[in-house]
């Protein structure tokens, strides 16, 4: 969820609305510039073993005690492949290698991030066990799942449940 500031984070002068570059933007009267405010953008990542997948359980609000695949926001400078392993990571401890790009979400829930990336992974290192911001961590049947939360993580999930996942 992007949000707009009130204030120039270069000179901490108040912006205001103002149409420019083809529509109303923050503008900043005292540097006289506009401010472009970027999508916050996450990466999603489906991991199976066998017949199953591997979840993590939100310790934290939105979705908190509900269950999604690993993700999490990508750093400013970070590439997105990167920012996957690193939550994998993060979650999981488990050391993941990027797999394919499965595809690229807009925000259409109550997720944190405006463009979601989803890869597929394999594990190369590392028993699952949770942490970061993951109360637990399961590989799950498709005929056993938990509840589910988040946009890209179900869409993913019921394709995966439908055969039509390609990875
Ligand atoms: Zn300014």
């Amino acid at each position: 969820m992007t949000r707009i500031a009130k204030f120039c984070a270069l000179c901490g002068g108040p912006l205001v609305m103002l149409r420019h570059s083809g529509r109303v933007r923050p503008y900043c009267s005292a540097c006289d510039t506009p401010v472009f405010f970027d999508p916050k953008v996450a990466v999603v990542v489906f991991m199976e073993r066998g017949d199953r997948v591997l979840l993590i359980q939100r310790a934290i609000e939105p979705g908190k005690g509900k269950w999604a695949l690993p993700a999490g926001f990508v750093d400013h400078d970070e590439a997105p492949e990167a920012a996957a392993i690193r939550e994998v990571f993060e979650e999981t401890r488990l050391t993941a290698r990027i797999g394919r790009l499965l595809a690229v979400y807009p925000n259409r829930d109550e997720g944190l991030a405006d463009i979601v990336i989803a890869y597929s992974a394999t594990v190369i290192d590392g028993e699952a066990k949770a942490g970061d911001d993951a109360a637990d961590v399961g590989w799950f049947k498709r005929e056993a799942l938990p509840p589910l939360v988040f946009y890209p993580s179900i869409t993913l999930i019921n394709a995966w449940r439908a055969g039509a996942l390609v990875r």
